[in-house]
């Protein structure tokens, strides 16, 4: 099972980094050892003073795949997730001066966690999902899918010319502005289309 994430995809959060607006996806992973699922807790690491969520939509993968067409690219999703790409922002930092890869900021265990899904047939309109990230009850994020850079279908079709798409692969789709840090004793929860499907306490 591949977790794929893409980074960037948002303009206004790109910008917020002060990152370029990137002209093609930006590619990363995660193991499966990063997910946290049935709103588990998730235990501040040792390694970073500078925890910060990133809260997004997560497709699942229903089909395999390599080289898909753009006209078939819908085929390979069924449903949407809210996914939080929990990233080590000060490690990420020095990572980006030295040209490093960010593995050790954002796959580490526990990096991950995950809602349950919710059948694309089921929201009132997959081609533009709402989705909100609280933390301690404040809005913190508000996004729109309408303004991802690179939409569900083009991630598809990008991403199977290099990986073949397997069911049950994951993929983050991007982060919309908003991203901030985290303490201990915070709770984040996600709603997609108002209806809170995460809850992540931090430890
Ligand atoms: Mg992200």
């Amino acid at each position: 099972m591949k977790i794929f994430c893409i980074g960037r995809n948002y303009a206004d959060h790109a910008k917020e980094l002060n990152n370029p607006v990137p002209t093609e996806p930006l590619v990363f992973m995660k193991p499966p050892t990063a997910l946290v699922v049935n709103d588990k807790p998730f235990y501040y690491p040792d390694f970073t003073k500078d925890l910060h969520y990133e809260g997004e939509i997560v497709l699942r993968i229903c089909k395999n795949g390599r080289s898909v067409q753009p006209e078939f690219a819908a085929r390979y999703y069924d449903a949407v997730a809210f996914g939080i790409d929990f990233t080590a922002r000060d490690v990420q930092d020095q990572l980006k001066k030295k040209g490093q890869p960010w593995e050790i900021a954002k796959a580490f265990d526990r990096s991950a966690p995950l809602s349950a899904f919710v059948p694309l047939s089921e929201l009132p309109n997959p081609a533009d999902i709402h989705f909100q990230l609280r933390k301690n009850g404040e809005l913190v994020q508000d996004g729109h899918t309408r303004d991802l850079i690179f939409s569900f279908d083009t991630l598809i079709v990008y991403l199977s010319r290099f990986f073949t798409l397997q069911k049950g692969d994951f993929v983050f789709t991007g982060t919309p502005v908003g991203v901030g840090p985290v303490q201990i004793g915070d709770v984040l929860e996600g709603a997609i289309e108002g209806k809170t499907l995460l809850r992540c306490a931090i430890k």
